[in-house]
């Protein structure tokens, strides 16, 4: 679960160059999407030592467990043999048309996107549900408390929202590394757009 989460959270926006060759991959309709343990994140649990269960260090630094790495469909075909973890084939999104947000205003669209999905039931925003409430977390505007099983098995995930106190309950899923960057992938554009 905590390595789960952690790699859901370092799937981030895809970079503009290709690792390989250096070049733009703003014109490339599909590129190739790597995860790879992030070094650097590592040496710097070693050196702060124990580091506590949950969110702990990595919601203070935002620095992520693993790193995402983009290369041209034909640059890929040349490095697919390194080390990596999983890999997909991503859309570009669009260039984002809005100047770059603070953390408050990220944090507050954020908050109202997950609100309004939180109003339905539909099982078609679970991922959308999923994903958000982590990356919320990792911004430290939800905390975790205690999961809870129900008489189905199925194991549900409880938030509260630290400004609020308002209380959440999702159900716990699986995404692959594809679903999640799909579903980050439309919240980013959703916050491109300024939360509309
Ligand atoms: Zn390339």
């Amino acid at each position: 679960m905590q390595y789960e989460k952690e790699k859901l959270l370092s799937i981030t926006k895809p970079g503009s160059v290709c690792a390989l060759c250096g070049e733009s991959l703003v014109g490339e309709p599909k590129h190739l999407s790597v995860l790879k343990p992030n070094h650097q994140a590592a040496d710097g649990a070693a050196k702060s030592g124990e580091t506590p269960p949950g969110e702990a260090k990595n919601a203070e630094s935002e620095e992520p467990e693993f790193i995402r790495t983009d290369y041209h469909r034909e640059c890929w075909k040349k490095v697919r043999k390194a080390d990596y973890l999983s890999f997909w084939l991503a859309k570009r999104p669009a260039p984002p048309e809005t100047p770059k947000m603070t953390r408050q205003e990220r944090n507050t669209r954020l908050l109202a996107l997950f609100g309004a999905l939180m109003k339905t039931d539909d099982p078609i925003d679970e991922p959308a549900k999923f994903v958000l409430s982590h990356l919320l977390m990792r911004y430290r505007a939800l905390t975790l408390a205690p999961s809870r099983i129900d008489e189905d098995g199925r194991k549900w995930i409880n938030f509260e929202i630290l400004q609020t106190e308002d209380k959440f309950e999702i159900p716990d899923i699986r995404l692959s590394d594809e679903q999640a960057a799909e579903t980050l992938g439309r919240i980013n554009e959703y916050l491109n757009r300024g939360g509309r």
